[in-house]
């Protein structure tokens, strides 16, 4: 199989990443973080504390920078994220970051992992400077930055909200570090890791297969 040609994934010169578990090896146990902060297993962590009474919310939030900092502070690199990440700077495509993790965390992230030269910290938007994820907001406001079209623009990460986050602003789809995809109807193309993307723009030359567009 091949890419769809109407993805012109080679061409595009806008991509922006998910943070933990995209850019990174995933380590958010979030069952566990859910039990911790009395948060019921099918709610939405950032939509409950947004919810509570404020100083609720302020230890809440608290306790989630201090563990998500301890997370930060050990991250790993994901298979072919350095590599990808750094060929696109060179390449001159303009990159953001859109997580739903915290600003300075995820700056701490790419530090750790030897990336945050590739990023503006203003290009890094955290649950505090956008609406999270699956909101479209925090795509379509690099998009005004960038002065793109949506349509243009690539998002990569590895869950549901990333995929229906670039479905809502009309961006390309593309979901990583899945052996399978759970969730077909939000993604313009799924591989295996940030590496076999790097393959799929023809820039290095490994075979790669891909899902059609769907
Ligand atoms: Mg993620």
């Amino acid at each position: 199989m091949t890419i769809h040609p109407a993805l012109r994934l080679a061409e595009r010169r806008h991509w922006v990443f998910d943070m933990d578990g995209t850019l990174t090896q995933a380590v958010h146990d979030f069952p566990a973080i859910k039990r911790t902060l009395g948060i019921a297993e099918q709610e939405d962590i950032l939509q409950h504390l947004a919810a509570l009474p404020a100083a609720e919310a302020a230890a809440k939030h608290a306790w989630l920078h201090d563990h998500e900092q301890l997370l930060a502070r050990a991250a790993q690199p994901a298979p072919g994220a350095v590599e990808l990440v750094r060929t696109l700077r060179a390449r001159g495509c303009r990159l953001g970051i859109l997580t739903r993790n915290a600003q300075p965390l995820a700056l701490l992230t790419l530090q750790v992992i030897g990336l945050a030269d590739c990023f503006a910290p203003a290009q890094i938007i955290g649950r505090d400077e956008a609406p999270p994820k699956p909101h479209p907001g925090g795509l379509l406001q690099l998009a005004a930055a960038w002065q793109v079209a949506p349509q243009h623009m690539v998002m990569v990460g590895d869950y549901r909200y990333d995929l229906a986050c670039a479905r809502a602003a009309g961006a390309c789809s593309v979901l990583v570090n899945l052996p399978d995809n759970p969730w077909p109807e939000l993604t313009d193309l799924h591989v295996q890791d940030c590496r076999q993307l790097l393959a799929c723009l023809g820039l290095s030359g490994e075979d790669v297969t891909a899902p059609d567009r769907r």
